[in-house]
């Protein structure tokens, strides 16, 4: 029989998810269907992203509610919108046998009549983020007097975002008899508070070891001088030819250079971070599913919810600034059962942060060692090998061309022509990696290193060194040119061209180079600047300046509906720019 209809699944849903491709239920669809198809309980589970977690609470759900009548019955709530989207077509797709399932996603950062819409027709399941949820309840415009199951999904993700005030406001909304089933990757006490203010004796349910990583995931990290570190990291892409990849960055600025840096240097790479719009995240994320980039360099805010699977690799770029969030940041590999590594790079001083994750998951990291150029060379060259074995050859097409082909190898060898073909690809690598230095340091090396390092942030073609290099959140797509950008910044701070080097100018944002005289000028001048009703930014770009308060901001932006707001906003204190780095120190819990 099959195994989900021995856990009280009906044919009609079984039919719908074997055609997903699930075969037999996850260890948490497992344990926790059973007891939620008693639709009496509430409940606790403590599992990671990718476990399967929607089918556990969205079949159970499909069991319980009554779709004869048309009024909200279950509601679920999540953090990002990635994820509310995510589970409200899961849910549609378990229900496609089922007549009359209407489900509605409540979401910001997109048209809220459309919503509305949906949900004057009639739903039973809304799967909502709190702000939107919020702004929707404070409209009159939802009746939850009937639902009976409240989802908390992601809990401790929402908590982190400071959704608290919002959830609570929403729940005081739904009858006090409800179910509420909440889901968490970790227990920290705030979700612990909650399981106790709003449930009554839960059922609790742990998948793994409490806040372990996920078992499928292999952790490792690299210790690397901050100076080598993006050369370390490339050298750990290219000696993994078939990687996808999500690259963890502390803050936006380090984001954009490291994407940048990348594609300059060849590689399908592209950033997401939270000065991006709606539609700008959407078409990232595209392409990353699509497979079009095979790394996406990205912010812990930003990423949230991102479930693509087949992920093979997270990297840290840096380590995150809350040991929870790395959690959060390595279960985006080893989804649905498959296996993913989580690669972290650090120089000496960090060693310390990767003792406590281990404390945190329970698990310890394997060291590695940064591959020398020719083991990297050697792997690029199998990758290459392997490839022409499996390249699917179109005889159709190339039968025509290949009586030419012969005759003009007709004077090479076999074993010239390989040799010559393998080289056409692999000289860029032999190149590259041609006396590339061992990257790996020793405790001596690290420390004279690592005092060097900061200046040398991307190595050898740094920015001069009178210049500071400074990032405004204005671009092309402002209608920019680079002499555009220049007369402008001129204009609104006073300053002469001449003081103006470099400009890169950007989609949606520039760098540009300004002499270190005047730099205070530069910021005191796009004080509470405008351009077209949006807040314009200036960082020092250097200095990896950008959402390190991101956990806080985000909040808002994804309260207010999108990725945009966080752009619009006010700077709050004019010379604070420079203070951002020190204030998250004080609250980094490291
Ligand atoms: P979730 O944790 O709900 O985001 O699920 C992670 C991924 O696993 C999704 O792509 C699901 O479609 C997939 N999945 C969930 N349950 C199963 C299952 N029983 N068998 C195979 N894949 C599953």
């Amino acid at each position: 029989m099959n195994p989900f209809i021995e856990l009280g699944i009906r044919h009609d849903i079984v039919n719908a998810i074997t055609e997903l491709g699930f075969e037999k239920p996850t260890p948490i669809q497992e344990q926790a269907v059973p007891v939620l198809l008693t639709g009496s309980n509430d409940f606790v589970g403590l599992a990671q992203t990718g476990t399967g977690k929607t089918a556990a609470f969205g079949l159970p759900l499909l069991e319980l509610l009554d779709f004869s009548q048309k009024h909200p019955q279950a509601l679920v709530l999540c953090p990002t919108r990635e994820l509310c989207l995510q589970i409200a077509k899961d849910i549609e797709k378990f229900a496609k046998n089922i007549p009359n399932v209407h489900v509605v996603a409540v979401y910001g950062g997109a048209s809220i009549s459309d919503q509305l819409r949906q949900i004057r027709r009639g739903v039973q399941i809304v799967v909502a983020t709190p702000g939107r949820m919020l702004d929707i309840i404070g409209r009159d415009a939802i009746d939850f007097s009937n639902v009976k199951y409240v989802v908390l999904d992601e809990a401790d993700e929402m908590l982190n975002m400071g959704f608290q005030e919002d959830i609570n406001n929403i729940l005081s909304t739904t009858p006090d008899e409800k179910k509420t089933w909440l889901f968490s990757a970790t227990m920290p006490a705030e979700v612990r508070r909650i399981a106790k203010n709003y449930m009554t004796d839960p059922f609790e349910l742990t998948v793994g070891t409490k806040n372990s990583g996920n078992a499928n995931i292999e952790h490792h990290y690299y210790v690397v001088r901050a100076r080598d570190k993006y050369a370390a990291f490339k050298r750990i892409v290219d000696s993994n030819p078939e990687i996808f990849g999500i690259v963890f960055c502390r803050t936006k600025v380090e984001t954009q250079e490291i994407a940048e840096a990348l594609i300059k240097d060849g590689y399908n790479a592209d950033s997401l971070h939270g000065d991006l719009s709606q539609q700008q995240r959407d078409k990232v994320m595209k392409r990353y599913r699509d497979r079009s980039l095979q790394l996406l360099i990205a912010t812990d805010v930003a990423a949230r919810g991102i479930d693509v699977n087949d992920v093979t690799h997270v990297i840290n770029f840096s380590l995150p600034d809350e040991i929870e969030n790395y959690t959060h940041r390595s279960g985006r590999t080893a989804r649905a059962g498959k296996t993913g590594i989580s690669i972290s790079l650090v120089n000496l001083k960090e060693l310390g942060k990767i003792r406590q994750i281990e404390k945190v998951i329970g698990k310890p990291f394997v060291k590695m060692e940064v591959p020398k150029g020719d083991a990297v060379v050697e792997k690029q060259l199998f990758a290459l090998i392997n490839k022409v074995h499996e390249v699917a050859v179109n005889d159709d097409h190339i039968d025509r061309y290949l009586p030419q082909i012969m005759e003009s190898f007709a004077d090479l060898s076999k074993e010239e022509i390989i040799k010559r073909f393998a080289s056409l690809e692999f000289n860029r690598f032999l190149e590259y990696y041609q006396n590339a230095p061992d990257l790996n340091v020793d405790a001596h090396e690290a420390r004279s290193g690592d005092r060097r390092g900061k200046a040398e942030r991307f190595g050898r073609d740094g920015y001069k060194s009178d210049y500071t290099r400074l990032f405004i959140n204005l671009g092309s797509v402002d209608d920019f040119t680079r002499g555009d950008i220049l007369g402008y910044i001129c204009n609104t701070t006073n300053i002469s061209g001449k003081a103006i080097g470099k400009i890169d100018l950007k989609g949606v944002y520039t760098f540009f180079e300004v002499e270190n005289s005047s730099v205070d000028k530069v910021f005191r001048g796009f004080q509470n600047v405008d351009f077209n009703g949006r807040s314009v930014r200036v960082e020092n770009a250097g200095e990896g300046r950008g959402d390190s308060r991101g956990g806080e901001k985000r909040t808002r932006s994804f309260r207010n509906g999108g990725g945009e707001s966080g752009g619009r906003r006010k700077r709050e204190s004019g010379g604070g720019f420079r203070d951002f780095g020190g204030k998250r120190r004080e609250k980094s819990r490291w």
